[in-house]
């Protein structure tokens, strides 16, 4: 008897291990999850044959591209968890927008809603609308409220784990103070993880865009703050405190304009989208937006080209320092001033040429990331289906178990 108990046992915890595994890539070979679970592969196909049998996971003949297998000959068969397993929920609040979205744990999408509200003025309008709009995407996505796994959430200012307290006062005036998480997670009834915006940038690129399969790599967020979210090892690097990535406030001369967080020559005061309107605007003699910036700049506009290539330079130096300590990859660059492409992207390209190592400079390639204005939303999405499901694996582990 004891025998036969320990046998079950580690079955289910096997049965576990691929769920997890699977959960966190969407979409995988069986392949995929021997390597990842570190379990044989007659292990693992018994699992998913055992999870087929309970209707809790399908084939996906269809899938191209999300695979890590580099096979040559038939592609491997691709499988995910079935949508009956449950869904996730994305919210970003941006400064004057709140949107949502909802996937499947396959990593679909399956519903997007996006509307334009003055976020910063007051926290309660803000998070009225977002549980709105959770609701009216669940219901389009089909995804009952009992069957979602968690909600990811982004708000643009610092974020101070494992609180997720809006700390900063300059950003979010109307949210100082608010714990966003507790307060979205009492309305909803369910668990939220808040993130920081680079940090889900980061994290909407490895899971959907530009850092699909990448270990290591380098998000940067290039906006009205500068930001970086690092990807090692496969995983998202916060710090103990979540703070990790603040290169807008690395220092670049000894003197230099007053920042915001109370140093003097950060690189946000000459990089970020303030320094490069106020340039722009100062040489043209009327006020201009970091999108009037990009479009006079795309029409050949000299002054508006040069100051988008000084700042390029200047995160270049940045990211080249990045690039020394950490040999990502690849540097992927997001935010709206990401939408200048190559007047941006080339200088940032040139100083890290200059700037780092060869080696390292060798071993990384700059790309802009693939998501826009919907990095944040799908990075909250992804913060948390890249996180390990436990209680998923247990409940989906169980039914298997019930249905044997
Ligand atoms: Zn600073």
């Amino acid at each position: 008897m004891r025998e036969s108990g320990s046998l079950r046992s580690l079955r289910d915890a096997n049965r576990r291990r691929v769920i997890e595994a699977l959960g966190q890539r969407g979409v995988a070979s069986r392949a995929d999850l021997a390597r990842a679970t570190g379990l044989s592969r007659s292990t693992v196909s018994t699992v998913v044959a055992d999870l087929q049998r309970a209707g809790l996971v399908s084939e996906r003949p269809d899938a191209n591209g999300a695979t890590s297998e580099a096979g040559v000959g038939r592609p491997p068969v691709l499988i995910a968890l079935d949508r009956s397993a449950g869904g996730v929920v994305g919210i970003d609040f941006g400064h004057s927008h709140v949107a949502v979205a909802v996937a499947d744990l396959s990593h679909e999408v399956l519903a997007e809603l996006w509307q334009d509200i003055d976020v910063d003025h007051a926290a309660t309008d803000g998070l009225d609308t977002a549980v709105r709009l959770v609701e009216e995407a669940l219901a389009e996505a089909g995804i009952p409220q009992d069957r979602v796994l968690g909600v990811g959430m982004g708000v643009p200012g610092p974020i101070h784990l494992p609180g997720g307290t809006v700390g900063s006062t300059s950003i979010l005036p109307g949210w100082v103070g608010v714990d966003a998480r507790a307060v979205m997670s009492e309305r909803l009834g369910l668990p939220v993880r808040v993130e920081n915006d680079a940090n889900l940038g980061a994290l909407a690129e490895l899971v959907f865009g530009a850092g699909r399969g990448l270990g290591d790599f380098v998000y940067i967020k290039a906006s009205s703050g500068i930001g970086a979210g690092f990807v090692v090892g496969g995983k998202l690097h916060r710090g103990v405190g979540g703070t990790a990535g603040e290169i807008g406030h690395t220092q670049f001369r000894g003197g230099g304009d007053v920042c915001r967080c109370g140093n003097r020559g950060c690189l946000e005061t000459t990089a970020a989208a303030g320094a490069i309107t106020s340039a722009v605007s100062a040489g043209r003699g009327e006020v201009v937006t970091v999108a009037r910036v990009i479009e006079l700049a795309e029409s050949g506009d000299a002054l508006a080209q040069r100051v988008l290539a000084d700042a390029g330079r200047e995160i270049g130096i940045a990211v080249a320092n990045l690039c020394n300590l950490l040999n990502p990859e690849r540097v992927i660059v997001g935010g709206d001033l990401s939408a200048a492409g190559d007047v941006l992207l080339a200088p940032i390209v040139q100083s890290l040429r200059r700037h780092a190592i060869p080696t390292a400079a060798a071993d990384v390639d700059v790309v802009a990331g693939r998501l826009g204005k919907r990095a944040e939303v799908m990075g909250a999405l992804a913060v948390v289906l890249r996180e390990p499901q436990h209680e998923l694996a247990s409940s989906v582990a169980e039914a298997v178990g019930d249905r044997a």
